[in-house]
């Protein structure tokens, strides 16, 4: 799944796209009728459980309201945000799990002290200040998930995939979590115990996956090689390098 990614339309050229086509519609609907129809079950007063369908328009909105006040310079949020798709993501968080699988001493720092392991690698920052580590082992599963909003350690994760952010899985993984991990291909015997870790704006869990089974002549660059962003949330296991390669 990792770097499987399309590469995507250029992010000005999406929201352009996107107010041009609001713009369009709002001729014929209103722009703040549109707004304004959300689901009458989303009565409070901020909005966590929809993701508007007009939120590119929003956010240029928002961006040129700052650009024109001249509060931000468009190239520094290209570069912010180029830098949390593309050049810092899943490959951080994979190198702390490399790390922890072959020095147990880091390990141990890592299970003790998330921020202060983390740091020696210089992955702290903005929304990852404040890091918890949990292991999984044969039997104890861990699970990640933000059920207000979308908290994610992004200095060693990257950017929240889209289904992280949804409605369903934030509500789903406390109420049934074997279930939703069932969907994502971990199907665990009863006996393993899952906790479910619910993250808030100060603190972000990193899972430690278990290492796969055939990898004890693998280098620690090898082992980042299998590590996942799925398996550092929990929704997935690392496969053996047998079976990734399929
Ligand atoms: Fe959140």
């Amino acid at each position: 799944m990792a770097g499987s990614e399309p590469e995507g339309v250029g992010r000005r050229k999406f929201l352009k796209e996107a107010a041009a086509g609001a713009a369009g519609m709002a001729g014929a609907a209103g722009a703040a009728g549109a707004a304004e129809s959300a689901p009458a079950r989303h009565d409070h007063d901020h909005d966590h459980q929809v993701v508007p369908d007009d939120i590119a328009l929003r956010v240029r909105a928002l961006e040129s309201i700052l650009v024109e006040k001249e509060m931000i310079d468009p190239a520094d949020l290209d570069a912010v945000v180029d830098a949390y798709e593309n050049r810092i993501g899943p490959r951080n968080g994979a190198q702390i799990v490399a790390r922890a699988w072959t020095d147990p001493e880091y390990r141990a720092r890592l299970l003790a002290d998330g921020t202060a392991a983390i740091g020696e690698f210089g992955f702290l920052g903005a929304q990852g200040e404040h890091m918890v580590v949990v292991e999984n082992t044969a039997e104890i599963h861990n699970l990640v998930v933000c059920t207000l909003c979308s908290c994610y350690p992004w200095p060693t994760l990257g950017l929240p995939p889209v289904w992280y952010k949804s409605a369903p899985y934030r509500a789903r993984a406390v109420i049934e979590p074997r279930a939703v991990l069932r969907e994502f291909g971990v199907d665990l015997p009863d006996d393993v115990e899952v906790r479910v870790w619910d993250s808030t704006a100060e603190i972000r869990y990193l899972v430690l996956p278990e290492r796969p089974a055939g990898t004890e002549g693998l280098t620690e660059e090898q082992l980042a090689e299998l590590v996942t962003r799925d398996s550092m949330i929990g929704v997935a296991r690392v496969a053996a390098p047998r079976e990734s390669a399929q």
